[in-house]
């Protein structure tokens, strides 16, 4: 029997459309389908292959707007950044299509002949997305993955298929051939199970929750599956008293409030120098207050709804009644999965201040020294991302160096840049994707030795 799951849109609640689930057998059929067209996707040419990656960007580039406005509905992300989102999934294809052509091995000098190393496509890799930022994520895995000469086979979140499945489409519009590029929407548990399990998918890429990865990495232990790990986060934006308070405060909503908090990489943890502590505080409740949040097809709109009404329960657990809210923004009330921007000051020992709130929820919490800062920072099983904001430079380095985390700006948040490479420290993650070595995750060393001796 054919199961299907129905999409609702967030911002109201109003059903989409149906999207029909990938059952185990057919995920099977089409992980078989992709390894038959692996034999020949690898033997395309460097410049050939470059060529059809362009085309793809080309192709997304021309439905920019359309894929935008499925993200506004589908997940709830505000226009502008879900055209962003859309421009970067063209950009991160533009950047991989220069890799076909630049894939070198090496020549190392051995004694008795010629030594060099070729970086062999893995042959079926397997992209498993979450919810938060469908189209970012996705490409991050097969934008590189087919680079490098392997066939893709994507697995959007539940609730997130349509941007997936139109880039599904663009992909053969573009030229690429069939089961080079395939998406299954379906559930984790089946399709992604399969990734997992099946022997002839040879690596998996896995971007959601610490708890789910977990499972995924010890499944693909027992094939020695090649994986890669992008999970949860708890990271810190740290403000020192030098810094340009102004600015900090100005801009840290921005560092956790987008997309709504749901983001792995979001600033959930505020750690303030005691002596600035309530002129910070001061300084940015306007910049809370102010948030527009609203209907996320509106271009002036800055935060969008939370995903689904269950993921709404969980981030209000957070923020019972006797929670020490500092001040709020607003939300629209009526349908529509709201949540406002909510600023706490949670005593040490907040469940608030350790767990993954994945929500518009943020702690702000009091430091003594520099040691004191890098020492809140990594009380955490996470080490994703983090901001730190000072005016002196070798603090800035000192701080940067002592944080555990595998993304760090100094006075602004940015994470994500597609040429530099983006992963976690500790529970939030295995393996970088992105920036210029992000095909060594997709490919083995082969080397080969040619003896030059006379026979
Ligand atoms: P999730 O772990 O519930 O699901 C992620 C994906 O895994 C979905 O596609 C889901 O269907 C699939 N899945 C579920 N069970 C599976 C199984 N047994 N085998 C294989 N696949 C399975 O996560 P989510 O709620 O969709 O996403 C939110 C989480 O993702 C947050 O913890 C967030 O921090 C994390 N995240 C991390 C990054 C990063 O780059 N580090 C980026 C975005 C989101």
């Amino acid at each position: 029997m054919t199961s299907t799951i129905q999409l609702v849109n967030p911002a109201d609640e109003q059903a989409l459309q149906e999207v029909v689930l990938t059952s185990a057998s057919d995920a099977d059929r089409a992980i078989e389908r992709a390894a038959a067209a692996s034999a020949s996707w690898r033997r395309v040419a460097p410049a050939d292959r470059a060529r059809l990656l362009r085309r793809f960007a080309a192709a997304v580039d021309a439905d920019v707007e359309h894929l935008a406005s499925l993200e506004v509905r589908n997940s709830g992300h505000p226009v502008g950044a879900a055209r962003w989102e859309a421009g970067h999934v063209r950009d991160v294809l533009e950047y991989y299509a220069a890799a076909p052509e630049r894939l070198f091995g090496r020549q190392i000098p051995v004694a008795g002949g010629v030594d060099i190393t070729f970086s062999e496509p893995l042959g079926v890799v397997g992209v498993i997305a979450p919810w938060n930022f469908p189209m970012p994520i996705a490409v991050w895995g097969f934008a590189p993955a087919l680079a490098a000469g392997n066939c893709v086979l994507l697995k959007p979140a539940e609730m997130t298929p349509l941007t997936a499945l139109r880039l599904g489409e663009l992909a053969r519009e573009a030229g690429l051939p069939d089961d080079v590029f395939q998406v299954l929407p379906g559930k984790g548990s089946v399709v992604g199970q399969r990734f997992v399990d099946h022997p002839l998918v040879r690596k998996v890429t896995f971007t959601g929750s610490t708890a789910v990865g977990k499972q995924v990495m010890a499944g693909c232990a027992q094939q020695v599956k090649r994986v890669t790990l992008e999970l949860g986060g708890k990271s810190a934006n740290i403000v020192f008293a030098d810094a340009d308070l102004e600015k900090a405060a100005a801009s840290a909503p921005g560092g956790v409030f987008d997309n709504a908090g749901q983001d792995c990489c979001a600033r959930s943890r505020i750690l303030v120098q005691r002596s600035v502590f309530d002129r910070f505080l001061e300084l940015m409740e306007p910049a809370v207050t102010g948030l527009r949040v609203g209907d996320p097809a509106d271009p002036v709109t800055e935060m969008g709804p939370l995903i689904s009404a269950s993921h709404r329960d969980k981030v209000a657990s957070y923020v019972p009644d006797d929670a020490r809210v500092a001040y709020r923004g607003s939300a629209p009330s009526g349908p529509g999965f709201w949540f406002p921007p909510t600023v706490l000051t949670p005593d040490a020992g907040d469940p608030v201040l350790r767990e993954e709130v994945f929500g518009p929820v943020v702690a702000v919490v009091p430091f003594d020294d520099e040691d004191d800062a890098v020492r809140i920072a990594n009380d955490s099983e996470y080490g994703l991302s983090g901001s730190i904001w000072t005016r002196d430079v070798g603090r800035a380095f000192r701080v940067s160096r002592g944080v555990e985390a595998g993304n760090l700006s100094v006075n602004s948040h940015s994470s994500v840049r597609y040429a530099t490479p983006f992963g976690g420290f500790k529970q939030s993650g295995l393996g970088r994707e992105l920036g210029p070595d992000a095909l060594a995750a997709f490919t083995d060393t082969k080397n080969v030795f040619l003896s030059t001796e006379e026979s």
